[in-house]
């Protein structure tokens, strides 16, 4: 199997809430390893440039008033199918529809402040960490 990395991001509802020892608790009871970490405050600009595919949604404006609200805690994964491995455990978008033992079923508050991001494919993943991390801040 291919060993990946993905990006996550855990959010600032988790962030207030003193998670991010937990969330990385599960990241690594799955067999991730944390390779990169920070914890930083996203500016507008970061956040709108993150989520420039949603920009037409409905929600985009609450969602960056929502990820530069608070600190978030940025990372990168790396494991065997990390991208797939990663969506898998933090459960969908939507906590209600979560799957149990998942991130954000056990966590999430709303379908907006939802604990976590993950990349969705590889392709994602690679952009999403060139955006936050230079090449010696992670340590494979
Ligand atoms: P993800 O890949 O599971 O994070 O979900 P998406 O890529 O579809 O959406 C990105 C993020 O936008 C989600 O994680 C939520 O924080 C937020 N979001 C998605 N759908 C909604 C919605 O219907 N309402 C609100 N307020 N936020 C949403
Ligand atoms: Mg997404």
């Amino acid at each position: 199997m291919a060993i990946e990395r993905t990006f996550s991001i855990i959010k600032p509802d988790a962030t207030a809430r003193n998670l991010t020892g937990a969330v990385n608790a599960l990241i690594e009871k799955a067999g991730l390893r944390i390779v990169g970490q920070k914890r930083i405050r996203m500016t507008r600009e970061q956040a709108e440039t993150f989520y420039a595919v949603h920009k037409a949604r409905p929600f985009f404006g609450e969602l960056v008033e929502f990820m530069t609200s608070g600190p978030v805690v940025v990372q990168v994964l790396e494991g065997e199918n990390a991208v797939l491995k990663y969506r898998e455990i933090m459960g969908a978008t939507d906590p209600s529809k979560a799957a149990d033992g998942t991130i954000r079923k056990v966590h999430a508050k709303s379908i907006g402040e939802n604990s976590v991001h993950g990349s969705d494919a590889q392709e994602t993943a690679a952009i999403e960490i060139a955006q936050f991390f230079s090449g010696n801040e992670i340590v494979g």
